[in-house]
């Protein structure tokens, strides 16, 4: 069918390697092009000898014309952005000027401030409707897989959706005191800022972790969570019409939360440069380098995540409730591709919605989000490549 260009070598791009790889059909070339080569040519050694043909590069995705350049020697069908937030706008460009199809799994955040949002990828819809090609924004799984959970919702369940409920539950346990699950500024960046949901057409702000409440998740159990801001509920107000409030929780261990507060109370979170031994450094990216890289938890993790949304609104004039998730071992995981649950969650969506922009499923120039396209196929998809969902129509709700 295609061949595809992802950019980006870490955790996440580990699982979107594997699962192309188990997608030969769709997937007959990639190319994994990234900072440090050496971990492309390391993934390529792993998965060689299938029917995918794997070749790797050096690019730095900060720099438009490397991109440009790799672009137009290797050709692909799609650029697979696996890298980081804040290079969003550098491969989006060098699609534009090679028109190539793009995707992602996280929205822009710049450098130097922990602000995301996708204000600067929208601004490029007409460009790329103009140029003839799509650019689908966040397709890990949240953002990704929670965007077309609520399509879905939208398109078969209900006649208007009045409120949805992300979860996003990690039962899993790595041994280490602290140690995030995804690269560990990002993470860091996301969980530390402010909380804030959506309701009756505006944003309500909360400190960070303010909201709490305590939900029993199936296969996993009885959890603590709290309201966070996330990216997905920007472009969910909008898409998902007549909405009138959608929150996001997520789930934390007292030892994530009390390493996390004492590093913020000694500053070492701050993306304020600091001028150490003559040199600058920023103290989040310094505490980066100190934590477990998220690749190395894969043998380390035992449990399970569950990732769904919890929607309520009305069907033929009657209140109806649905909720709909993915449970995900992160052992299983590893067996399969080496990686824990949380870069499986993300790396096998990413690889689906490559798959639906390369197969003409999705096929619109101009620039989406995820909830903007048929869910059926994706939904489809989730069940064959390893993130089977389940449905429960009564299901507790938040308060
Ligand atoms: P990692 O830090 O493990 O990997 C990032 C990769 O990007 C590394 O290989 C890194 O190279 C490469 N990279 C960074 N900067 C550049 C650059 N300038 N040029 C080329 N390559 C670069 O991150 P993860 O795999 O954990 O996360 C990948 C993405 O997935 C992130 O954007 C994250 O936000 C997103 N994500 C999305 C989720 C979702 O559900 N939607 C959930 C989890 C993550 P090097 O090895 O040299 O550092």
């Amino acid at each position: 069918m295609g061949r595809a260009l992802i950019i980006g070598a870490g955790g996440v791009a580990g699982v979107v390697v594997h699962k192309c790889c188990q997608n030969s059909e769709v997937f007959e070339e990639i190319c994994i092009a990234s900072r440090t080569k050496s971990k492309c040519d390391a993934l390529k050694e792993k998965l060689d000898g299938g029917k995918t043909q794997i070749t790797t590069a050096q690019v730095d995705a900060d720099n438009v014309s490397e991109l440009v350049q790799l672009i137009n020697s290797y050709k692909p069908d799609i650029v697979m952005n696996i890298a980081l937030p804040y290079q969003d706008l550098t491969i989006m460009d060098a699609c534009l000027e090679t028109k190539t199809n793009y995707m992602d799994t996280a929205n822009y955040e710049p450098l130097d401030t922990a602000k995301f949002e996708y204000k600067w990828q929208w601004v490029y819809k007409e460009k790329f409707e103009k140029a003839g090609i799509t650019a689908l924004l966040g397709s890990g799984f949240d953002p990704g897989v929670t965007g077309v959970f609520s399509a879905y919702a939208a398109k078969h369940y209900f006649d208007e959706i009045s409120e949805i409920d992300i979860l996003d539950c990690n039962g899993g346990e790595h041994g280490y005191p602290f140690a995030t699950n995804f690269n560990p500024e990002i993470n860091i960046r996301e969980v530390s800022a402010k909380g804030s949901y959506w309701e009756y057409g505006k944003w309500i702000e909360t400190e960070p972790m303010e909201i709490k409440r305590t939900y029993n998740f199936d296969e996993v159990g009885e959890k603590d969570m709290y309201l966070l801001h996330h990216e997905e509920l920007e472009s969910l107000a909008i898409n998902i019409k007549g909405i009138k409030r959608i929150r996001f929780f997520m789930t934390f261990g007292q030892s994530y939360l009390t390493h996390l507060k004492c590093l913020e109370n000694v500053g070492m979170t701050s993306i304020i440069p600091i001028e150490y031994e003559g040199k600058q450094i920023v103290p989040l990216q310094f505490l980066k380098a100190v934590l477990p890289d998220p690749a190395s938890l894969g043998p380390r993790t035992k449990g399970k995540t569950n990732i769904g949304c919890i929607f309520t609104g009305k069907k033929d004039g009657k209140e109806k409730t649905y909720y709909v998730y993915n449970v995900c071992d992160h052992q299983e995981c590893y067996k399969e591709v080496g990686s824990q649950a949380i870069s499986y969650t993300t790396g096998v969506p990413a690889m689906i919605g490559a798959m639906m922009v390369m197969t003409g499923k999705w096929d619109a120039p101009g620039v989406y989000n995820i909830e903007e396209f048929d869910p059926d196929p994706f939904m489809e998809a989730l069940n064959k490549w390893g993130l089977p969902w389940k449905e429960n129509f009564r299901p507790v709700l938040v308060d």
